[in-house]
């Protein structure tokens, strides 16, 4: 962009919350099964079919709200918002309008160093529409599938606060996060439970109105969000440019032709006719709802952070890749939660952080932590131990690593059983040198002659007749101490 324009971007965001059912009835709320598996009257509207709020729904809004820093509303209102296409069997979806669950809040982000607090307009709870399939099995055809249909959601609308792709990009991502980390959300962009349109426009620099907006839809993944907004702002500066107007309207990022192509425009607005739902009564959020909310809040990234870096000692760079993923962060805490006390977990932190992100995480993604990994967090703190008191080395930490990954147990029964462990007694490593110097008389004249690399050489002997156990640090000063030894 040039520098005469500066955008001006305001995001909403569709998060499911993680109930077992949906929002109004006892359906299972899973979307990705088979299609039309988790329904009933109130999913398809079927006349008489009336809706009854689900609390853990309500709960987890809260939750949000409260890890948002949002004023959470004693009293808000579920309001009908008419529009007609197929995925919407009543012709309305239950939502909030005028008053919703959560209003205000903020998310802070930091871009290129610079922190920034992006405020939020509202939190709102609504539902969700089904699912269109078009062409699958036939091309001429479309399915519907109300798995979807009155999944719990909750709305974040940000105000138009962001200034360009990377701060939308970074508010995203510290959005999900605290989602994430609060139970809430499950994060996902790919399946759609975490779906972000993006609001631009651009303006004058230094003009304080905001200029006509476009929509931007099917951004499914922070790479398309960053450049349909880059796309999108380009598009209306050269509209601009060239004498032009913006026109209000929706646009869809087309991945293909890398471009956004217009979807809808202001003509084809819909009036929603919101009014009060007569069936549901106002939603009542009251103390012990409120305390139960604030008493499942865990512990949220940005506090866990400054607690491994405080508590801890840990870099910034450590901490942000270990609070990557609530499933991460738990194991890393439930590892440390093995050691002794207080100033033991703090030493052990460091090499467990380490062993985390040079072992573990290169084979399995941080989300596999939770399921079915098979290394627990006591094992790995058991194996980390072992190194930290040069019972083993870290060469054969690793393939005690990879016995735990193939079969599980304990790491201190795989060092016994295959006889490991590390070799620190320097009588018995003292023999060893001895008898490798008996056997290279000509290299041992050769090295004390200034042939120093032959040092070398002593070592791999001394490993390769110890099966890699003895102590390196040991070995080598047995080694020097022999090497110096008057030539006989
Ligand atoms: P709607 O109800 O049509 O979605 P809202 O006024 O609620 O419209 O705004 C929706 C989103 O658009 C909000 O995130 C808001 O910050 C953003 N927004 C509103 N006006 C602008 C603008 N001129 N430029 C960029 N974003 C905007
Ligand atoms: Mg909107």
């Amino acid at each position: 962009m040039s520098s005469a324009f500066e955008a001006v971007i305001g995001l909403e965001v569709h998060a499911q919350l993680l109930t077992r059912t949906k929002l109004f009835c006892p359906a299972e709320a899973r979307f990705t099964d088979v299609p039309n598996t988790h329904i009933g009257p109130v999913t398809l509207g079927l006349p008489g079919a009336l809706p009854a709020v689900n609390e853990v729904a309500i709960r987890l809004a809260v939750m949000a709200g409260l890890a948002l820093g949002c004023d959470v509303q004693r009293d808000s209102i579920f309001a009908r918002k008419h529009y007609f296409y197929p995925d919407l069997p009543k012709g309305y979806q239950i939502s909030q309008f005028d008053r919703p669950l959560n209003v205000g809040g903020h998310v802070d982000i930091e871009v290129s160093g610079q922190r920034k607090r992006v405020t939020l307009e509202r939190i709102h709870v609504e539902e969700d529409a089904a699912k269109n399939l078009h062409g699958v099995g036939s091309a001429s055809l479309s399915h519907i599938d109300f798995n979807r249909a009155g999944i719990p959601l909750i709305e974040i609308v940000s105000n138009p606060d962001m200034a360009s792709s990377e701060e939308a990009e970074a508010y995203l991502r510290a959005l999900r996060e605290i989602l994430m980390f609060a139970g809430v959300n499950d994060g996902n962009l790919e399946e759609g439970s975490f779906r972000c349109d993006a609001n631009v426009s651009i303006r004058p620099v230094g003009s304080k109105t905001l200029g006509t907006r476009t929509e931007l839809k099917n951004i499914n993944s922070f790479r398309f969000v960053r450049k349909a907004i880059d796309y999108e702002i380009a598009r209306q500066e050269s509209v601009i440019v060239s004498g032009g107007q913006v026109v209000q309207e929706t646009r869809s990022w087309n991945e293909n032709e890398q471009k956004t192509v217009a979807m809808r425009s202001k003509e084809f607005a819909h009036d929603y006719r919101y009014f009060p739902d007569p069936d549901l009564p106002p939603l009542v959020v009251d103390e012990a709802l409120l305390s139960r909310a604030r008493a499942a809040l865990p512990e949220l990234p940005e506090a866990l952070r400054t607690r491994w870096k405080s508590v801890f000692g840990l870099s910034d760079y450590d901490a942000g890749v270990l609070s990557a993923h609530p499933g991460l962060a738990r194991f890393f805490e439930s590892t440390l939660a093995h050691a002794a006390d207080e100033s033991a977990r703090a030493e052990a932190a460091k090499p467990v952080a380490n062993y985390l992100q040079s072992e573990v995480l290169r084979e399995v993604s941080y989300d596999g932590l939770s399921a079915h990994f098979p290394v627990t967090p006591e094992a790995l703190f058991e194996l980390v131990s072992l190194v930290m008191s040069g019972e083993l080395s870290s060469k054969l930490a690793k393939q005690v690593y990879a016995e735990l990954l193939a079969k599980g147990g304990s790491p201190k029964a795989i060092v016994a059983a295959q006889g490991l462990s590390q070799i620190s007694d320097r009588s018995e490593i003292l023999a060893v040198v001895q008898a490798i110097l008996a056997a290279n008389p000509d290299k041992v004249a050769a090295y004390r002659q200034g042939k120093l690399g032959l040092k070398g050489f002593f070592v791999g002997q001394a490993m390769q007749r110890t099966d890699g156990r003895a102590n390196p640090q040991a070995l080598g000063e047995v080694l020097d101490a022999e090497l110096a030894g008057d030539p006989a």
